[in-house]
């Protein structure tokens, strides 16, 4: 069985103006990583249009009208701080909602082992009724309800290694005790949320490392809080919510994780989905703005999903 990787070229036609960190650029960064021969076996598939059916499960229908209204013609609309949105990114957030939810589909069905969905706009930061932090809809969250409402999958486990705590999914699923929402992120750091208090109905586990972190410390993390409690959760199937933000080269954030620091975390991911849910696993990319910590990130964490 193989590694499917989800693109589509409207991800790049998400415009978000001169400076903007999360820029069409990351795509072709996450391009340029899979290149190499050593990807010449991943199933690579065109992304499709998410329903908004699918999208209403975590967001309400108002929500996702005020998005579309908001979207210009051309030009850019800001749509808080930090969030913009031209002509194509509805269409681009509604791409990136696809894809996720078909990663879900095929690691139900077996058609891929495991799968990355290489999307943006990114979604962990979008809450229930709030587009924040360059996200519209949650795209991780809303393949976790697919999996529930779609195959029957009872429990989903959520991951989100980004340097940024993904305050839109654990808004989503605070008092959810089927979806477990596990986060090592940077604290302080924007959103500002993400304190170990936050736990939710118990299914919220936050895992904050502090500004220069690096390996060491998020191994440690891992292997102490965020592995038992995947392991206490058995899931039916693992999403994560894959930023690449906590590299030592990103602008965005303090971490100082390298390449070998991903890999070595999608590896214990993988053991996890392997001994509770059949291997089923989908990777939705979420931040990660230095194209170069990008492409090599992207490029070690999608090898690892591809090795047997
Ligand atoms: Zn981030």
């Amino acid at each position: 069985m193989m590694t499917r990787l989800y693109h589509h070229p409207v991800f790049a036609e998400h415009l978000t103006g001169p400076g903007h960190p999360e820029r069409p650029a990351r795509m072709a960064a996450v391009e340029a990583a899979l290149e190499a021969e050593a990807f010449q076996n991943l199933d690579r598939a065109l992304a499709t249009e998410g329903s908004l059916e699918a999208v209403y499960r975590c967001h309400p229908a108002e929500y996702v009208r005020k998005i579309a209204k908001a979207t210009p013609e051309d030009g850019l609309t800001r749509i808080d701080g930090d969030t913009v949105i031209s002509a194509k990114s509805f269409s681009a957030a509604l791409h990136a909602v696809g894809a996720a939810c078909s990663g879900v589909d095929d690691v139900v069905s077996g058609a891929a082992r495991n799968v990355f969905v290489a999307s943006r706009p990114p979604g962990h930061h979008a809450e229930r009724a709030t587009a924040m932090g360059f996200c519209l809809f949650n795209q991780a969250a809303i393949a976790a309800r697919h999996a529930q409402a779609v195959h029957g999958l009872e429990r989903v486990a959520i991951v989100d290694w980004d340097v940024h705590h993904g305050n839109g999914t654990q808004d989503i699923f605070w008092s959810d005790p089927s979806v477990l929402y596990v986060s090592t992120h940077q604290m302080p750091l924007y959103p500002g949320t993400g304190a170990e208090s936050e736990t939710g109905a118990g299914n919220i586990v936050n895992v904050p490392l502090r500004e220069d972190d690096g390996g060491d410390e998020f191994r440690d993390a891992f292997t102490a809080k965020v592995m038992p409690a995947i392991r206490n959760f058995h899931p039916d199937l693992v999403i994560v919510s894959a930023g690449f933000d906590a590299h030592h080269r990103d602008p965005l954030g303090s971490l100082n994780l390298t390449e070998a620091d991903f890999d070595w975390a999608t590896a214990q991911l993988m053991a996890a989905a392997a001994r509770d849910c059949g291997d089923r696993l989908v990777s939705v990319l979420e931040g990660g703005y230095d194209l170069k910590g990008l492409e090599t990130s992207v490029a070690a964490h999608v090898k690892r999903l591809m090795t047997g």
